[in-house]
């Protein structure tokens, strides 16, 4: 690999600070390279990365597969518009049918986009009257104004209004709620199946099932937010398929291409017409980049049975963190399920984030107080068990620091 100069970390905060909009809170280390579970920075420093990508390189960093296809793929075409065919992008979406229910693809770009064709779907597939969709509180969605408008957190929310009309907010987990909330307006029910940003909140038994119910009597959309449990996150190639639940419509983006932007809706064969021709687009949906880099990650997820591992895994996790719950009175409630991971702290977390940092191990904090890990399907037990070693130690160490209570 040819050895590129590059600036250094401070140099590159410097050029954010003149260039770019600050619209995010980023740590001021530029890292330049990454491999599996591993990233590095300018420095030369390396950091085990148990959230790469927020979650969308799923399959760690520049997994080789993903790699190799792309490189084919840009040497041979780059972008062709959806007035054509592409072989890739019908294949990807046969593939993901395949993997989940009866449907057919749309594909877009991001999370986002995947959930403002849902929205649109919901809308055209039922009567004019029927427009009102409803989402829960704690969810997010995306930052579209209409995604804004689904996410039912006011702090999304400030300053943007008026927001998108018909959406109905219901508490997590409570079915009653939800029931007395449907009318003769309602279109939709939208969720997801496992918060994440919302602090990796899973549902109460029997909750998705009786959203299920629901959509069925009064003959509503059930549409899944799988854009972060989804792709094989969770142990299973789809979250709902922990709960034996199916939804008419699922969107997919976050891990789906491996780390390549990339963004998909599915909806059930029967209702997919409903997104009339002319009605919808994206440019870049479903390029064959995206699209090479999709079929490359699934293919990889199944030849090196990542699934397996995740199970292997969430296992260690789940032991060494409930283990470390009952030794650390930080630690309110440790949920996991597959590599979808939340630490729930009597504290705020960015503190322990910080610390991490400085230990080299990189994790995230949600919702103030719940540490958020997002760790590769391709992590191995050693690595899971070091992060664990350091994260129990931050967390040890902050109990028993003065300042911390
Ligand atoms: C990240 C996320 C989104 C938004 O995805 P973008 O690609 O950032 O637009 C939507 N829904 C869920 C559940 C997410 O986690």
């Amino acid at each position: 690999m040819a050895t590129v100069k590059h600036l250094s970390s401070s140099e590159t905060v410097e050029l954010f600070r003149r260039y770019v909009i600050p619209n995010y809170t980023r740590y001021p280390i530029n890292l330049v390279r990454g491999e599996g579970a591993f990233v590095w920075d300018s420095e030369g420093n390396r950091y085990l990365d148990l959230f790469p990508g927020w979650g969308c390189n799923l399959l760690g960093h520049c997994p080789a597969p993903v790699v190799q296809a792309v490189q084919e793929q840009v040497a041979l075409l780059i972008h062709v518009p959806n007035s054509w065919h592409m072989e890739a992008q019908g294949r990807w979406a046969q593939m993901l049918c395949e993997r989940s229910f009866d449907a057919q693809a749309f594909f877009c770009n991001s999370g986002t986009e995947a959930n403002e064709a849902a929205i649109k779907l919901a809308r055209l597939h039922t009567p004019p009257e029927r427009y009102k969709i409803i989402t829960f509180t704690g969810g997010f969605h995306g930052r579209t104004l209409g995604s804004t408008a689904a996410t039912a957190q006011p702090k999304y929310h400030e300053g943007l209004g008026p927001l998108m009309a018909g959406f109905v907010y219901a508490p997590f987990g409570d079915l009653d709620a939800v029931a007395r909330r449907i009318d003769d307006e309602t279109a939709a029910i939208m969720i997801e199946p496992i918060q994440g940003e919302g602090g990796i909140r899973i549902p109460p038994e029997g909750f998705l099932q009786g959203l299920r119910r629901l959509a069925d009597e009064h003959n509503l959309l059930l549409i899944f937010d799988e854009v972060q449990a989804g792709c094989g996150r969770t142990g299973h190639w789809f979250a709902y398929q922990h709960f034996g639940v199916t939804p008419d419509v699922m969107t997919l983006a976050k891990s789906l291409c491996g780390g390549i932007a990339g963004g998909a809706m599915l909806a059930r064969r029967d209702i997919a017409p409903s997104l009339r021709r002319g009605m919808h687009a994206a440019t870049f949906g479903g390029n064959p980049i995206a699209a090479r880099a999709g079929i490359a990650a699934l293919e990889m997820i199944e030849n090196e049975h990542l699934l397996e591992n995740v199970a292997r895994v969430s296992g260690v996790f789940r032991e060494r963190l409930e283990t470390l719950q009952s030794q650390c009175d930080l630690i309110r409630e440790v949920r996991v399920l597959g590599l979808m991971i939340g630490v729930e702290l009597t504290v705020e977390g960015a503190p322990a984030v910080q610390a991490c940092m400085e230990r080299r191990l990189l994790i995230n904090c949600t919702q103030g107080n719940v540490i958020r890990l997002l760790p590769p399907m391709n992590l191995t037990v050693e690595q899971a068990e070091e992060g664990c070693d350091i994260l129990g130690e931050v967390l040890t160490q902050m109990a028993h620091s003065p300042s911390t209570s």
